[in-house]
């Protein structure tokens, strides 16, 4: 067999396979594949073997070759939950929140997230990528190779659209792959104070068909809304997600972060792709999760930057049966991270999260919550060849350790990045 790349001498390849053409659910969640001494072979972009490496070696010829040299193989980590592209950042409320100032409190008096919205909104479309490229750089550097970016800190159809054109420029031209997720229900405006169901008409009447005719990207586009008091109801959000789905879009949720509302039953009945946060989610609805497609994605980083001690029941939702994955949530409000490896991190700790089971859900779990699962997020052949090199001996350090970076080598469809 012939191949452009071989990487070979791995101390242990992390395969990581979808179950049934699916993601990994509940208690089997942290089936690594691992292959000792192992190696991966890649030809126009894609995985064309994977095997042992003195297999491997007798029947694949490279035009390169690496060698891992002992350290560990594992697919490019996904993030599937992002606000990566803003303007500006929320220093001071971080200090004030330190001082005792809650989330919500600095959200209703003008704060939070309407700050961000009125810089991103002052930035040009130029500006905004500058500010957001070195996030993107960064990320690649701790081994994100797929992204999703969230707009919202538009809130008009024009800035929601800058956004948007933003994330499509930024794929283009960035290692990254990002996928689009439009959120113009992530704040009601400063406008709309007084009147916030005029703010979802305008959301269901004119901005969602716009930014449907737009195309301005290839599938998937996902559309998602902040489901939580201070922000939308669930009868707002349900009319949001229904026009959403009935305009092609694919769904998301930010549900049960600080109070239940009953976004997680409504992401279940909607088929939405993800339903994330669920840090206060009730016993039955994270039954109802686990019986259904819907992905539930945590996102530890926020609590943990919010210094608070609730975070998302994630050995519940394994025992319900649901198909668990991992982000960062990557804001300027509440969790300003980068960083996969500091996740799986914390996911082990404040989770109960096994090495493993960390591992998994921010690679093949996490590429089907953003729809990717059949291409991307586990180094099956056939799939991108989207490939890290750790430099560390076992995969259990990259949670074990945590505040530095183990990603040495990156790998984007097959190129050295
Ligand atoms: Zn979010």
């Amino acid at each position: 067999m012939n191949a452009d790349l071989l990487i070979h001498s791995a101390a242990q390849l992390c395969v990581i396979p979808g179950h049934a053409g699916g993601p990994q659910r509940g208690p089997r969640l942290g089936d690594l594949g691992l292959i000792a001494d192992g190696a991966i072979a890649v030809a126009e972009g894609r995985i064309v073997a994977v095997g042992p490496s003195a297999e491997m070696r007798s029947q694949v010829t490279a035009k390169a070759e690496m060698d891992a040299a002992g350290r560990v193989v594992t697919p490019g980590f996904v993030d599937p939950h992002t606000h990566v592209v803003w303007a500006g950042d929320r220093a001071g409320e971080f200090e004030l929140r330190l001082s005792g100032a809650t989330y919500m409190q600095i959200m209703t008096t003008g704060g939070g997230i309407m700050s961000t919205v009125r810089a991103t909104r002052a930035a040009s479309l130029e500006q905004l990528m500058a500010e957001t490229r070195p996030r993107l750089d960064r990320m690649l550097a701790h081994g994100t190779t797929t992204v999703e970016a969230k707009t919202g800190y538009g809130l008009t159809l024009g800035d929601e659209l800058k956004q948007l054109e933003a994330i499509a420029h930024l794929n283009a031209t960035h290692p990254i792959d990002l996928v689009p997720t439009f959120l113009a229900a992530h704040a009601v405006p400063d406008e709309f104070h007084e009147q916030p169901d005029a703010y979802v008409d305008l959301i269901v009447e004119e901005m969602l068909p716009a930014v449907a005719r737009e195309r301005l990207h290839r599938t998937p586009l996902f559309c998602d809304v902040f489901c939580e008091e201070g922000a939308f109801t669930l009868a707002q959000s349900r009319r949001i997600l229904e026009r959403a789905k009935a305009l092609g879009f694919g769904l998301k949720i930010h549900a049960d972060e600080f109070a239940t509302l009953g976004g997680t039953a409504l992401a279940v009945e909607l088929g939405a792709t993800s339903a994330d946060h669920l840090v206060c989610t009730p016993p039955q609805e994270i039954a109802l999760l686990g019986r259904s497609d819907t992905i539930a994605v945590a996102l530890p980083g926020t609590p943990f930057g919010l210094g608070q001690s609730g975070y998302t029941p994630a050995r519940a939702l394994l025992e319900a049966g649901a198909a668990l994955a991992l982000a960062t949530d990557c804001n300027p409000g509440t969790c300003w991270c980068e960083s996969m490896p500091f996740i799986l991190a914390l996911a082990c700790r404040a989770l109960r999260l096994t090495p493993a089971q960390a591992l998994a859900a921010a690679t093949i779990n996490a590429a089907y919550a953003v729809g990717l699962g059949d291409r991307i997020g586990s180094l099956e052949v056939g799939k991108q060849a989207d490939i890290l090199i750790h430099d560390v001996p076992d995969y259990r350090h990259l949670s074990y350790r945590f505040g530095t970076n183990p990603v040495a080598v990156v790998i984007k469809r097959g190129l050295v990045v």
